[in-house]
């Protein structure tokens, strides 16, 4: 992605975190750092503790020991403040439906801005701005339970931005969507990122990964692997030991490469492939 990352403080630190159900270690001493501006999805088969890590980051769930600093400052379920750290930090969950609570769609957009005590007419120009940041203005005075799962998901999402956070948290955002919604919901993440929002993502989707600044790699609760998309899908096998696929462009270009042809075994780019491919073929 083309944008600046801030890479002298981290948002988040996470030192040791470790968070136990019972016998059950869900995240197994986890230690890491997200930056501003970043885009950081976070992969895993299911169990391997994705959601808990993230309900961790965001106050849902308190971890059994470790730290975690947000913004260099050590944050504790239920001692910090909630309503002032889900000002800096929004969340948007797997189910659009369970996310949406009144039966205008800018109502529901106003209900975070209301809770926080904003004045009204701040409150009508950050439900603009939110809905034209997910590209929803016409959809103002809509029924939020009669729009797709796409809208529903960025009328969500808008209602996490009119509280002006500076991270973006997602759980599966996309999983319940069809493809079109599922796009228009990656556009939006992806925009509001370039435009400076950190992210935060999970998904099971790995082509969404691919426009990961950093991939995150969770099994049994512990991380096993991070770095850039192309250094993490490089490992295919690594990942398929994970219970893990690599996009299928990726798995295309693994299987050129090892058939002995001088191509790149980690392309994601579908564009990329295609010229990849044409490039062998004129050169033989
Ligand atoms: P993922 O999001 O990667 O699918 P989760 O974080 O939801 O994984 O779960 C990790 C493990 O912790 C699973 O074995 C799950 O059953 C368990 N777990 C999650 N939440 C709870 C809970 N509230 N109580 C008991 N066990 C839980
Ligand atoms: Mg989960």
């Amino acid at each position: 992605m083309n944008k600046a990352i801030d890479r002298s403080a981290p948002v988040f630190r996470i030192n040791h975190l470790v968070k136990e159900f019972g016998p059950l270690r869900a995240v197994d001493d986890v230690s890491a750092e997200i930056f501003h501006g970043e885009a950081v999805f976070i992969i895993g088969p299911s169990g391997s503790g994705k959601s808990t890590f993230l309900r961790c980051l965001n106050l849902l769930e308190e971890p059994t020991s470790g730290e975690i600093l947000f913004k260099g400052r050590k944050i504790n379920a239920p001692k910090t403040p909630v309503n002032k750290f889900r000002q800096q930090v929004g969340m948007v969950f797997q189910n659009p439906d369970n996310q949406m609570i009144a039966s205008i769609v800018e109502d529901d957009i106003a209900f975070g801005p209301e809770n926080l005590g904003v004045p009204r007419e701040e409150i009508v120009e950050r439900v603009e701005g939110a809905l034209e940041s997910v590209g929803m203005s016409e959809y103002h005075d809509k029924t939020p339970t009669k729009l797709s799962g796409g809208q529903k998901q960025r009328i969500a999402i808008a209602g996490v931005l009119a509280i002006r956070p500076r991270v973006l948290v997602l759980d599966e955002a996309t999983s319940m969507l069809d493809p079109q919604g599922r796009k228009d919901v990656m556009d939006t993440v992806k925009r509001l990122n370039r435009e400076g929002i950190t992210v935060v993502a999970i998904t099971h989707f790995m082509d969404e990964v691919t426009e990961a600044d950093r991939v995150a790699v969770l099994s049994e609760g512990e991380l096993v692997m991070q770095g850039a998309p192309r250094e993490i899908f490089k490992e295919k096998d690594k990942l398929h030991g994970y219970g893990l696929d690599v996009p299928r462009s990726v798995a295309l270009s693994h299987e050129l490469f090892s058939a002995g042809l001088e191509i790149e075994p980690a392309i994601f780019d579908v564009d990329e492939l295609g010229d990849e491919i044409c490039r062998l073929l004129s050169d033989n």
